[in-house]
């Protein structure tokens, strides 16, 4: 999760994500193709939905994205960030508002 914050971070800062980070099909950023253990919360998430009859990754296969995929991704990260940054603003703006 820490890492999907900080290339989150890192796109902020710089308008695109970090080129030769890894990204897992199953899981994103999480696991680094295999190189990090998923955290504890990660697994605990995958482990609810799993009960709660959802559709989860495999926690123990790690296939990397195909460019197409990597591309979406990364399309779909983009859009998130402006939508909370979009939030965010008008959060700001209406607490400028209320102001005295
Ligand atoms: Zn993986």
């Amino acid at each position: 999760m820490s890492g999907m914050f900080g290339r989150a971070a890192d796109w902020l800062e710089h308008g695109r994500p970090v080129d030769g980070i890894p990204l897992c099909r199953h899981h994103g950023p999480a696991c680094q193709m295999g190189a990090e253990p998923l955290s504890e919360l990660y697994v605990l998430i995958i482990e609810a939905k799993r009960r709660a009859g959802e559709v989860v990754p495999p926690l123990d296969e790690h296939v990397p994205m195909t460019p197409s995929e990597r591309a979406r991704y990364e399309r779909e990260v983009a859009d998130l960030i402006a939508e909370k940054q979009a939030e965010n603003a008008a959060v700001e703006a209406e607490l400028n508002a209320g102001a005295p």
